[in-house]
């Protein structure tokens, strides 16, 4: 209800396969029988009984880096899970225990302290159950098919630097070796389901799921994440006291990476891009004659979210300084101003999760280029964002357009694999089908698109 635009409406095929989804949730999740039986089986190093036995396996995901990676991250597992009928359980390390509702009815989705890999956190590329080292060493590979040629675990690594052999992943072939692994543990920091969409084994069902492929994130970013009580109370009153009384919304997220100075070029792109695609008024010379304003007209609430202020100040004195050339009421707020990314700190991501949220209630909004944190309030809000180009390294240039209209609401996969599994070759990914595109903000990555515009 805080949203003037309510947003996608799910196909009826993905609503009942998220209640079916609950119910696997609810039958193997922490807690029940099936899941004792399933951790003792991996505390005992084997694999017995899951060809023939479909029902309870398992994927763990992995929480790190940013809060909206983490949320990416979460999101593309749960979708895995969905498409191969395993029960997700979120890592719940770095407050992913802690700033969510849980989404599925009657069970946890946090996995258990008891959990029998102890040091699952420190899995990596070097890690000897990785899919793509097990596949190097030759422990596993197409013809494992027999339950006991299985490892009782495999950890799927699609971190940044992941190899030749983990990208597999994303091919058929390796799929059905997967299948029949109990326990799958992910790290990804990325939002790797345009991949999943690569994968021939998974179009069916996905086309099903998704009439509409350029939702994917929009629904499951909807159906998994809720703000707990105290993030919504920060989203609410925020939203209450600032954003609710005006006519149009405007979401501007600047996200400054690493340590870079203040930059008024960034800040004329800002100034640029919301003026000349009509989001904000142009301003007047100080001393042009104005008419009166009309008490009670038109006005337009600026939500900026930065870790710095310097934007924000820059923004708002620029209208209350200089009238607007239409006559427009102009506020500008930011609700905190962090200085900087911090890791393990609750009240930092209970605000980095608020302002995301409320980014997401605007009418129109502004992101960064190769930013998550505007990735995931783009999807939840259903607002195709104008998106900022990155500025060449020394940044003394503003990118001309300085942004411009994203291709769809969903984020983009940043570190895809460049391999077409059925040829067995290194290919142009965003070549192959029709709405998986590259994305404008970082050519080499991967964006469903909507089908029209394909
Ligand atoms: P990305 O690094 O831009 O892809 O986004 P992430 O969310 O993964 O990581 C950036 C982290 O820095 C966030 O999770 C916050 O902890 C912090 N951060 C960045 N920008 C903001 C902001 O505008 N507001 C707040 N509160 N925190 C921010």
């Amino acid at each position: 209800m805080y949203r003037r635009k309510a947003g996608r409406k799910p196909s009826p095929y993905l609503v009942s396969k998220l209640r079916r989804h609950e119910g696997l949730q609810q039958r193997c999740g922490p807690g029940t029988a099936a899941y004792r039986e399933a951790a003792e089986q991996l505390r005992s190093g084997k694999n017995v009984g899951v060809i023939g036995s479909p029902d309870c396996k398992y994927l763990v995901s992995i929480s790190y880096r940013g809060l909206g990676n983490r949320m990416l991250a979460a999101a593309s597992a749960f979708l895995y899970a969905v498409l191969t009928d395993r029960v997700l359980l979120v890592d719940p390390s770095n407050e992913m225990g802690e700033l969510f509702c849980e989404p599925f009815p009657g069970t946890t989705w946090l996995l258990p302290a008891d959990f029998p890999l102890t040091s699952y956190t420190n899995f990596s590329a070097d890690t000897a159950e990785s899919y793509g080292n097990m596949l190097k060493k030759k422990v596993i590979g197409a013809s494992s098919t027999r339950a006991e040629q299985l490892p009782p675990f495999a950890y799927i690594h699609l971190d940044h630097d992941y190899t030749d052999e983990d990208k597999l992943f994303f091919c058929d072939e390796d799929q059905r070796v997967l299948r029949d692994i109990r326990w799958l543990v992910m790290r990804t920091d990325n939002y790797i389901v345009p991949g999943l969409f690569l994968a021939t084994g998974f179009q069916e069902e996905l086309d099903m799921l998704f009439p509409e492929p350029d939702t994917v994130f929009h629904h499951l970013g909807r159906y998994l994440f809720h703000p707990n009580n105290h993030v919504w109370g920060l989203v609410t009153r925020y939203h209450d006291a600032y954003l609710a009384a005006a006519n149009q919304r405007v979401g501007i997220q600047v996200r400054v990476f690493g340590n870079v100075p203040e930059s008024p070029e960034v800040l004329e792109q800002i100034t640029s891009c919301t003026q000349k695609e009509g989001l904000l008024p142009e301003v007047l010379a100080v001393g042009t004659a104005t008419a009166p304003p009309t008490p009670g007209g038109k006005s337009i609430a600026v939500l900026v979210t930065s870790l710095k202020t310097w934007y924000y100040d820059k923004i708002k004195s620029m209208y209350w300084e200089h009238a607007t050339a239409t006559g427009e009421a102009v506020g500008v707020h930011q609700p905190s101003h962090e200085e900087h990314q911090q890791f393990g700190a609750k009240s930092h991501d209970a605000k980095a999760w608020a302002e995301i949220y409320l980014l997401s209630l605007t009418d129109v909004l502004v992101t960064t280029g190769w930013s998550t944190f505007g990735y995931v309030a783009q999807g939840l809000g259903g607002l195709t964002p104008l998106i900022m180009y990155k500025p060449d390294d020394n940044g003394s240039v503003v990118p001309d357009p300085p942004c411009s209209r994203d291709l769809s609401m969903e984020p983009c996969f940043h570190a895809p694999p460049y391999y077409d599994c059925r040829l067995k070759k290194g290919a142009d990914t965003g070549k192959i089908v029709p709405h998986v595109q590259n994305c404008k903000d970082m050519s080499w990555g991967l964006k469903l698109a909507p089908r029209s515009a394909t």
